[in-house]
């Protein structure tokens, strides 16, 4: 491109389509190498605090690369700076936490994303990122089996993809008290919701954000209801707290059941949580009972794992991450409810500037309506991509292979005597850890435990990470490790050469 400096303006550096066509090539590349040497990398970073920033300069440069040859400097620094500091998510060993998978038809879909550009807020600022998301939310929907009243194509029901589980959660509440308020409740009511002891932090943070909570420690208008002998939240328990803050004058407006926790992978009975919330009234009075699936949901395209959302047609909003074990790189929430028009009416605000025929006319969705934020991107482009590439029977198979590997590592665990499953697998998460010891203290134990983990993950072979699961039947918290095995290139060996490092830790 040629840069005329006439009428006073200056040249503006910008890559040429043909220095972009090489440059990205060479991108596309290095990444494509990246994905093939994954393996010879340590999985958790090595590095010590502000070593990465050490080797930043402090300031910003003031003259640019200069066009293509320059950006040799970048990827140099991409080998020198960057991986050095990275926690290699995509590693086949990395069984932390839980996979958050990239795919080559996601990060296609993405980088098509920033190259469009477009931003999709209302209908009308592009038509295809609106209907395309419904499309693709509805064939999620249904690969999913969830029920027909969160189709797009239902009177009041619809996807849409949010950010991150979180904000699904924060929406859902906000929607949650703004049903409510519509039932009579006054807008100064005493708002509480409620979700297990083992909810994700994020239930605790929309709670704050939504100004339900008045701090992180409120118990009073944020209730963690204690969970049985496999963490799933006790129904009973949650009737008596809601009957306790009715009597009190209260006003129980949200519940979040979780479909596969982040600690342990424990299913709260949904079906039970609903009947709870009718038999109190709080469903009669608008009270609306959000399913939080951020991981276990990717797991519902096989028919065998259907039973996990018994009840989940009796939810007013069901969500979970393509991000986390459906091979859609972050962020990529899949979030639906069968009652948009609460939705709406919490977050819809149209200035003048986005007045147009096409929403006035009520045709069309303009999803900013769906979310906190106005702008977004086209992230549909990756989940069309991922579903056309893979399709359904490509997915099952993703999510079958991770099942079965961890059946077979949950049994060498159970198989040996100086380990124990410390809570029966759940899906592709095994929890365990090193029985005690004839004699041992509980803090002995997890002390064992804890020098078990540190040594495994730095061998930099694999890495894993823990939880504290909490006291049952007297005994006391137990400190354990999680097996998360889902990422998008794990394989048989990789499973097999992690059992063979921690047995060989474990002495
Ligand atoms: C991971 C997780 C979340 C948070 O997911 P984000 O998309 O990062 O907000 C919420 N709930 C559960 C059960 C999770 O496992």
């Amino acid at each position: 491109m040629s840069h005329d400096a006439r009428d006073g303006d200056e040249a503006v550096p910008h890559l040429s389509p043909d220095e972009f066509r090489k440059l990205g090539h060479k991108m596309v590349d290095w990444i494509a190498d990246y994905w093939s040497r994954l393996d010879s990398f340590p999985v958790r970073s090595q590095v010590p605090p502000g070593s990465v920033a050490a080797k930043l300069p402090v300031h910003p440069p003031e003259e640019g690369l200069g066009g293509e040859p320059g950006w040799d400097a970048v990827f140099r620094d991409l080998e020198d700076v960057v991986l050095p500091g990275l926690t290699h998510w995509q590693s086949p060993s990395f069984f932390a936490y839980f996979p958050a998978n990239a795919s080559g038809p996601a990060v296609l879909g993405e980088l098509l994303s920033a190259g469009l550009g477009v931003q999709g807020m209302l209908w009308s600022t592009s038509p295809a990122a609106t209907e395309m998301e419904t499309r693709v939310l509805d064939w999620l929907a249904e690969l999913t089996a969830l029920p027909a009243s969160f189709l797009s194509t239902s009177a009041t029901g619809g996807g849409v993809i949010q950010g991150t589980a979180s904000e699904a959660t924060l929406v859902a509440m906000v929607a949650a008290r703004e049903r409510v308020r519509g039932h009579g409740a006054p807008a100064n009511s005493q708002w509480v919701a409620y979700s297990s002891t083992q909810a994700h932090s994020s239930v605790l943070k929309a709670a704050m954000l939504c100004g339900v909570a008045r701090s992180a420690s409120d118990t009073v208008h944020v209730r963690q209801i204690e969970t049985d002998a496999h963490f799933a939240l006790r129904p009973d328990a949650l009737e008596r707290a809601i009957r306790e803050d009715l009597a009190a004058g209260r006003r129980p407006f949200f519940v979040c059941a979780s479909v596969g926790t982040t600690s342990s992978g424990a299913i709260d009975p949904v079906r039970a949580v609903a009947a709870v919330l009718e038999r109190t009234g709080v469903t009669a009075s608008g009270g609306w009972l959000h399913v939080d699936a951020a991981w276990a949901g990717a797991a519902l395209v096989c028919p065998e794992h259907r039973a996990l959302l018994d009840g989940v047609e009796l939810s007013d909003s069901f969500a979970f991450n393509p991000h986390k074990w459906l091979l859609t790189n972050f962020d990529c929430n899949a979030f639906y409810t069968r009652d948009k028009r609460a939705l709406l009416d919490a977050l819809s605000v149209t200035p003048e500037y986005l007045r147009n025929a096409a929403s006035a006319s009520g045709a069309v969705i303009d999803y900013r309506d769906w979310q906190v934020p106005l702008g977004r991107r086209f992230r549909a482009l990756k989940l069309w991509f991922v579903l056309r590439h893979y399709g359904a029977r490509g997915l099952r198979a993703h999510i079958r292979n991770h099942v079965r590997l961890a059946e077979h590592f949950e049994s060498q665990v159970s198989g040996d005597a100086r380990f124990e499953v410390a809570v029966p697998r759940s899906l592709a998460l095994v929890c365990f850890r090193l029985e005690p010891l004839a004699g041992e203290t509980p803090e002995a134990t997890d002390a064992r435990n804890r020098a078990l983990l540190d040594t495994v993950n730095a061998t930099g072979k694999l890495f894993l990470t823990h939880t504290v699961l909490p006291a049952v039947d007297g005994g006391p918290p137990r400190y354990v490790l999680r097996m998360a095995i889902g990422g998008t290139y794990t394989e048989a060996r990789h499973v097999r050469a992690a059992w063979e490092a921690l047995s060989a830790a474990a002495g």
